[in-house]
């Protein structure tokens, strides 16, 4: 079996740390995908704009070629509960196939490429996308359904702040990447440190690159603080 991926899809995650863990938890985060030349025909969308979201399966090309493990450790359980891979949404899987719901903001024409604009994603930038279907609500919603140890969203439980000294350089960021200001703050909300670093000291600096930029932040008393905004 071979697959072709249908296009790629740009985001402002640029490194697989901080993504959210799944999608609909940043809703700042906005991606294009920009179909490949032999995908990328006006007809093969005709009718998308009447769902207002999208499924969509990629593959987790950053991680594909370490394989796949049965038993794998969900951040949601600490890091340390073992699960089966089938039991989790791991990117440990066989054929490193992934799966999320986007909002769907359209498709359009920019300088002669064909590209779909979505919300919501999960997903580092330069995923190759394989398929895109629409959402339909009647059967993928399932609002009794039970979902075990992620039974719930994971609250975002940090409060994010911006250091006095920072404020220029976010400033100057908003002009340049509107929305980056909510997108720093969404993210880091969801306390992307790895489980273990949860532990370690407060003085401990955090860094991200998210869209054209650089940020560092560090936790104090539970709380995020931006500390350095930098343009990449
Ligand atoms: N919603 C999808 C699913 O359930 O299949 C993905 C869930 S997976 C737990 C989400 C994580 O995948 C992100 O936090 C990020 O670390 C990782 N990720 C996103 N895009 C990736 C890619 N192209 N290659 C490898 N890992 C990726």
């Amino acid at each position: 079996m071979q697959l072709t991926p249908i296009g790629i899809i740009h985001t402002p995650y640029k490194e697989k740390f901080a993504i959210p863990r799944q999608p609909g938890l940043v809703k700042q985060a906005q991606g294009e995908i920009h179909l490949c030349t032999a995908f990328a025909d006006a007809n093969a969308f005709r009718g998308i704009d009447a769902f207002s979201h999208l499924w969509l399966l990629f593959q987790f090309h950053q991680t594909a070629q370490r394989g796949w493990s049965p038993l794998v450790r969900p951040p949601r359980l600490g890091g340390n509960a073992k699960l089966g891979v089938f039991a989790t949404r791991s990117t440990h899987r066989p054929n490193a196939i992934g799966l999320s719901v986007v909002e769907n903001l359209g498709i359009e024409q920019q300088k002669g490429q064909l590209l779909l604009k979505v919300r919501g994603m999960d997903l580092m930038d330069g995923t190759p996308i394989l398929d895109i279907k629409p959402y339909l609500p009647y059967a993928d919603a399932i609002p009794d359904a039970s979902g075990g140890f992620a039974n719930t969203a994971p609250a975002p439980d940090m409060q994010v702040h911006y250091a006095a000294e920072v404020i220029p350089s976010l400033l100057k960021a908003e002009r340049q990447s509107p929305g980056i200001t909510d997108l720093i703050k969404q993210v880091l909300a969801q306390d992307p440190r790895p489980a273990y670093k949860k532990k370690q000291h407060e003085t401990q600096e955090f860094g991200m690159h998210l869209g054209r930029f650089n940020i560092r932040w560090q936790v104090r008393q539970q709380e995020s603080l931006v500390i350095e905004i930098q343009t990449v």
